[in-house]
């Protein structure tokens, strides 16, 4: 580098030090800062340049710089490093929350993940009936696999669950009253709440039952000619257990069917699921397909929870109360867009061809064998072994998360790292070029093979072994 202040700064106050600084322009007119304009463009590499100074200028202020740095280039590219880096990244989650929220629920299929790249590159039919040549509607789409595979009469598809929520209560039920147990007003999380929700979407709640029991006929006793519906909320993330029950979705349907109002029947499933989860080792969800044979008027889940796709909500159930959602005006402020679109129907064609726990990740992780796992927490714990580090593989817990299946875990083998500063060397894991999200139990790191796949395996012992050349 070749910028450098000729002086013998031992001798100078930081006044003059600070007078040996190059200006902004000296410092873009340099050759060594002609590749950065090249590749960044002159307004940030300028923004760069003038935050480098900034930033030197208080160094020799506060006494913590004694001489001009002469590594400007570096310097510079550094903080154009972070500044042209996305926001939103890619992420190694070793926590072993399988639908963890904060990481972005499900991750893709490769299918799902081709689907966008394909139909991210042009023009699509989305709203264009190519046998007709004109316009066609985007909620065709996904309508044919989600009756296919649900056996319902209809299906929309809008932005999120709590959008599905939100406008069938708006569309359907305003100004009148939905009668939802006591036991299931719940909080979702992020202040999702039902009894909020009903009133904002401008329904009257009409509670029924008590906390832990409330029966069919506490159903049948509140319906009047007010009521627009009756309403089961799926107690997302917690448990009841003990003196509990609930009326069954059939019974409430035929309660419904009884009064001469007919109220509908709305399910909102939260997870849904098209496989049977029992079949894993967990406990019994009820499927989508299950709530639908009930004779439920609409059905309501998230696409980026059990199912395994992109975020969406996913209305099913019959023709009538869906074409009056599907006309509505708010419709179009819920809409989905053609990348989500793409992303759904390549995860549904996974359920459709009896593929979706080979093929979606959500359903690959929830069935990997506890033997593969161990395996692989064997050979990470070898691979930091042979560089020093202290770790060892024990048994634990992998959760589900994603406000399905409260309390319910997959046993699995964990890789803990005991590190003398456990906290700092979770936070170095985070700042990685590809950040890791790991947990810490009991003052140890603790690694779960079950949500980190396979392919990522080189690039997450990669991080880990530069652990090694720090003190954590
Ligand atoms: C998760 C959940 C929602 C919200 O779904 P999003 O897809 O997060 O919008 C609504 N209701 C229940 C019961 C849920 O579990």
């Amino acid at each position: 580098m070749t910028i450098q202040n000729n002086s013998t700064h031992t001798t100078l106050s930081w006044q003059d030090v600070l007078r040996t600084l190059p200006s902004v322009d000296a410092l873009l007119r340099h050759d060594i800062l002609r590749p950065l304009i090249e590749r960044e463009g002159l307004q940030v590499v300028t923004d760069a340049v003038r935050q480098a100074l900034d930033t030197v200028r208080g160094q020799i202020r506060s006494g913590h710089l004694e001489a001009v740095p002469t590594d400007w280039a570096q310097h510079i590219d550094e903080l154009l490093h972070a500044v042209s880096r996305p926001s939103l990244r890619s992420v190694i989650n070793a926590t072993g929350v399988i639908i963890h929220t904060n990481l972005g629920r499900a991750p893709l299929s490769e299918a799902a993940r081709r689907a966008i790249a394909d139909l991210g590159n042009g023009y699509t039919n989305l709203e264009y009936d190519l046998d007709e040549g004109r316009r066609g509607s985007r909620y065709d789409h996904a309508r044919t696999l989600l009756r296919q595979l649900t056996g319902a009469e209809d299906a929309l598809v809008v932005n999120n669950n709590a959008a599905a929520v939100y406008f069938a209560l708006a569309a359907l039920c305003q100004g009148q009253a939905v009668v939802i147990s006591r036991g299931q007003l719940v909080e979702i999380g992020g202040g999702f709440r039902i009894p909020d929700v009903l009133r904002q979407s401008g329904a009257r709640l009409v509670e029924v039952g008590t906390t832990n029991r409330t029966h069919p006929r506490d159903f049948a006793d509140a319906i009047d000619d007010d009521t627009a519906a009756l309403m089961r909320v799926h107690a997302s993330n917690f448990k009841q257990m003990g003196f509990v029950t609930q009326p069954a979705l059939a019974e409430l349907v035929e309660i419904a069917a009884q009064h001469p109002r007919r109220p509908l029947v709305i399910d909102d499933l939260g997870s849904g699921t098209f496989l049977d989860t029992a079949a894993y080792g967990l406990s019994p969800e009820p499927t989508v397909q299950e709530s639908v044979a009930a004779g439920t008027d609409l059905v309501t889940f998230s696409g980026d929870k059990l199912l395994g796709g992109p975020q969406a909500g996913i209305i099913v159930g019959k023709r009538e109360p869906i074409a009056i959602l599907r006309k509505h005006p708010m419709a179009r402020a819920l809409r989905v867009d053609k990348m989500t679109l793409a992303a759904l129907d390549a995860t549904l064609r996974s359920y459709v061809r009896g593929r979706a726990v080979e093929e979606i990740p959500v359903w690959r992780m929830i069935s990997a064998p506890l033997h593969e796992l161990s395996q692989r927490a064997e050979g990470w714990r070898q691979q930091l072994a042979n560089v020093g580090l202290s770790t060892s593989v024990q048994k634990g817990e992998s959760t589900v998360g994603g406000g399905s299946l409260p309390g319910e875990t997959l046993p699995t083998w964990l890789l803990a790292l005991d590190l003398p500063r456990p906290d700092e060397a979770a936070a170095c894991l985070r700042r990685a070029s590809t950040p890791v999200i790991v947990r810490i139990q009991q003052d140890r790191l603790i690694l779960d093979p079950r949500t980190v796949d396979p392919a990522e395996d080189a690039t997450l012992l990669n991080i880990l072994l530069t652990l090694k050349d720090d003190t954590w």
